[in-house]
């Protein structure tokens, strides 16, 4: 298979398609950088490679044609300052300009597109004008982890007009290699925490990691609907009633698999969802009437972190506890703390999921695990076992 890496880019013209979705403040000033400075690897690699670069990216959500807020001009000085280079512009995605400027465009030289989502073309799919945007280049690169669940014109349709010539960028690869490495290698024991409000955004991943995992640790609001399945008393807790029966046989397969299943035994339950109200540690299948836990309690997280010690795989997505205040953010620093130590003891661990990166993040831990995944509802859905349609279109 081609790779960014045996890849002979000399006298050509990568379109790669980048994920510059960035914040822009009223401005138009770039609030975190994060997507651009990733990107710059796989956009050097080719330009040291003899080849030219044209980028394609959307950003934020456009409804009907081009909008100045969502112009990707905006971002020009700062990438053509991290990239050392002038980045040339399009002021228009496909078109006459577009088409002269990636004509004219030579080796070392770098053009980005204006906003492909300016068309709404690209979230549908449209095949003809995907080929506009496939006949300015001689190779398709795919570095757009985060949108490689949609099958967009950029992101999927494009690739099979370059059946010889497309392959994944740097981001792209890392995603996929570190996630293939929990999903289809984990060494044993392999654990996985699964947190976060609600049950029915994760359960499809507990399905599919069921006959793969030796510990499953569920915390969070999804707790208490498993723990409600069970016969147990959960007050004014977060509870998804239609999802019990789900629970109930996701306990019976977890079960079958032998699989151990991690349930919170106390709770951290306070009267309101709230900083300011007196909180109290209670028994999680004893939460009173009018109460609702809010955090895993200190029993839970001793077991949970002995847990995450002994294991040599761990995969984590979701808070233990409503993190953001300060009085409920014990169970979710606890559980980014035991990562860290079994880390730096050996265990391989995969951070995906917003909440969690911004709490491995928030704890000053984010250099102390193995790899955290940017690819937020993309990564999901593989964990999911769900094939990503921008994957496979480069792979097939
Ligand atoms: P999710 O997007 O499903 O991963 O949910 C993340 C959110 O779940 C965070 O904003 C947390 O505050 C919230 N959360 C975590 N634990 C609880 C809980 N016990 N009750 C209510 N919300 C919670």
């Amino acid at each position: 298979m081609k790779t960014i890496e045996n890849y002979n880019f000399n006298s050509k013209k990568a379109l790669i398609r980048v994920d510059f979705n960035v914040p822009l403040n009223e401005n138009y000033e770039i609030t975190d950088t994060t997507r651009i400075d990733a990107a710059i690897s796989t956009i050097k690699k080719i330009l040291n490679g003899g080849g030219s670069v044209i980028l394609m990216s959307h950003l934020g959500r456009p409804k009907e044609g081009p909008e100045e807020k969502f112009s990707l001009k905006h971002i020009l000085p700062y990438l053509s300052g991290k990239l050392g280079v002038e980045v040339l512009f399009a002021n228009d995605c496909i078109g006459r300009e577009a088409k002269e400027k990636s004509t004219t465009l030579q080796p070392g030289e770098v053009l980005l597109l204006e906003n492909l989502r300016f068309y709404k073309e690209e979230t549908k799919g449209d095949k003809s004008f995907a080929s506009k945007l496939a006949a300015f280049g001689d190779v398709y690169v795919n570095d757009a982890f985060g949108t490689a669940h949609r099958a967009h014109a950029s992101t999927t349709v494009m690739a099979q007009f370059f059946p010889n010539d497309k392959i994944f960028g740097y981001i792209m690869g890392n995603e996929l290699q570190n996630i293939d490495r929990v999903l289809l290698d984990a060494v044993k024991p392999f654990t996985v925490i699964l947190g976060g409000a609600k049950v029915s955004g994760k359960i499809e991943i507990v399905n599919n990691l069921l006959d793969k995992v030796d510990n499953l640790i569920i915390g969070g609001g999804m707790m208490f609907t498993f723990i409600k399945a069970l016969g147990g008393k959960v007050g004014d807790s977060l509870v998804e009633e239609d999802l019990i029966d789900t629970a109930k046989r996701t306990l019976y397969n977890a079960k079958k698999n032998r699989v151990n299943f991690y349930l919170p035994v106390d709770t951290i339950a306070a009267e309101a969802f709230s900083n300011d109200v007196a909180s109290q540690i209670v028994a999680s299948d004893e939460v009173p009437d009018h109460y609702m836990g809010l955090d895993i309690g200190p029993k839970s997280m001793r077991t949970f972190a002995k847990v995450i010690e002994n294991s040599s795989t761990i995969l984590w997505n979701g808070p233990m506890g409503v993190f953001e205040m300060s009085n409920f953010e014990g169970g979710t620093k606890a559980i980014a703390e035991a990562i860290a130590r079994a880390t730096q003891n050996g265990a391989f661990s995969l951070i995906g999921g917003g909440d969690s990166v911004a709490a491995i993040n928030k704890y000053g831990l984010g250099d102390k695990v193995s790899y955290i995944s940017t690819g937020g509802g993309a990564m999901l859905e593989y964990i999911e076992g769900k094939k990503l349609p921008g994957v496979a279109a480069v792979k097939g």
